[in-house]
C-alpha cells in the first residue's frame, strides 16, 4: 500500500488511518433544509457508496468536500486539515472528479497531466502518465486538446488526472456515467487498485449495481439526513425482511418507495 498519508498522525479507527472525518456537516439554501446534521468518517482503502433519491443532498455534500461550496456548518477535515481554515492543504490532499468533467481547452491531454503533477508535487510524473493513458486507452489522444475530447474521454482524462496526482481522497460523482462498457470495466477495476493502494474513495451514483460491486461502505441519505450507514451485510441486519436483498430492496427500505408524500 502506498503511503499517502501527510507527515503527521492522523486519527486511527481498527488501526487504518481516517482519511475524511465530517462533523455536524449542515446546509441550507435559503429556507431549503439540504443536508442536515451529517457526520460519517472514511478511512483508507475504503470505497464509501453515497446514495439516495434525487434531492437528497449528495452533491452538495461532496461539492462542499470538495471545496466547491464553503463550510458554513460543522466541521470537515482531509488528511488532518481543516477544510475551512486550512483549505490549500486539506484541497491537495483530494481530487474531484464530477460526473461531466470540463478540461482546459488550451491544454493537450498530457500537458493536463504534467499540471496536474506538478500541482500535487509528483516528480515522476512521465512514465506514470504514459501507463495511466494506455491503461485508460487515451494514447492516441495524449495530444489532443481539451476541448477535443468526447465526453467519455473527459471523463477518462478526470481518472487520469486523479490517478497521476496521488491523493489521499478521490470523489467521484457518476465516474462512470459517459463510458462506454470497455472503459466503465477499466474504470471499475481502477477504482478498486486506486482504493487497495491506500486511497479513501466516495462513490456518489444512482447505479446501485455499481455501488454494490465496489462499495466496501453505504452511506444512504434521504432529504438532507443520513438514514443508514455500513456495509451491506449490516444493512440486511437492520432491515431483515431483505436479509438477503440486493442495495436496491435496501435502499427502497430506507428511503421510502416513493409511495409516501415528502
Ligand atoms: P440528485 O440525485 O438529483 O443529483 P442530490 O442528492 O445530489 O440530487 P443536491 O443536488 O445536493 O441533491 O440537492 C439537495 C437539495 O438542495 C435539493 O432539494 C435541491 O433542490 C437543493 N439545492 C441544490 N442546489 C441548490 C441551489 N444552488 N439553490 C437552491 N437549492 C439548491
Amino acid at each position: 500500500m502506498t503511503d499517502r498519508r501527510p507527515g503527521f498522525i492522523l486519527p486511527l479507527v481498527d488501526n487504518v488511518p481516517v482519511i475524511l472525518s465530517v462533523d455536524a456537516f449542515g446546509r441550507s439554501y435559503e429556507s431549503h433544509r439540504a443536508v442536515d446534521g451529517l457526520s460519517f468518517q472514511l478511512r483508507a482503502g475504503e470505497i464509501l457508496g453515497l446514495v439516495g433519491p434525487n434531492g437528497a443532498g449528495k452533491t452538495t455534500t461532496l461539492r462542499t468536500i470538495a471545496g466547491v461550496l464553503p463550510v458554513k456548518e460543522g466541521r470537515i477535515t482531509v488528511a488532518g486539515h481543516d477544510l475551512a481554515r486550512q483549505e490549500e492543504s486539506a484541497k491537495r490532499a483530494m481530487r474531484w472528479i464530477p460526473d461531466d468533467p470540463q478540461p482546459f481547452d488550451a491544454l493537450t491531454v498530457l500537458e493536463h497531466l504534467e499540471f496536474t503533477a506538478a500541482l500535487y508535487g509528483q516528480r515522476d510524473w512521465r512514465s506514470r502518465a504514459d501507463e495511466l493513458l494506455a491503461r485508460f486507452e487515451l494514447s492516441e489522444k495524449r495530444d489532443a486538446f481539451g476541448g477535443e475530447l468526447s465526453r467519455g474521454m473527459r471523463q477518462k482524462l478526470a481518472f487520469c488526472c486523479a490517478w497521476i496526482a496521488r491523493p489521499a481522497l478521490v470523489l467521484m460523482d457518476e465516474p462512470l456515467s459517459g463510458l462506454d462498457p470497455r472503459g466503465i470495466r477499466s474504470a471499475k477495476h481502477e477504482i478498486e487498485a486506486l482504493a487497495r493502494d491506500g486511497a479513501a474513495v466516495i462513490l456518489s451514483s444512482h447505479l446501485l449495481v455499481l455501488i454494490e460491486e465496489l462499495a466496501t461502505r453505504l452511506l444512504i441519505l434521504d432529504r438532507g439526513r443520513k438514514v443508514f450507514e455500513g456495509t451491506l451485510d449490516e444493512a440486511r441486519a437492520r432491515f431483515p425482511e431483505h436479509s438477503r436483498g440486493s442495495l436496491e430492496e435496501i435502499f427502497f427500505a430506507a428511503t421510502g418507495d416513493g409511495s409516501k408524500a415528502p
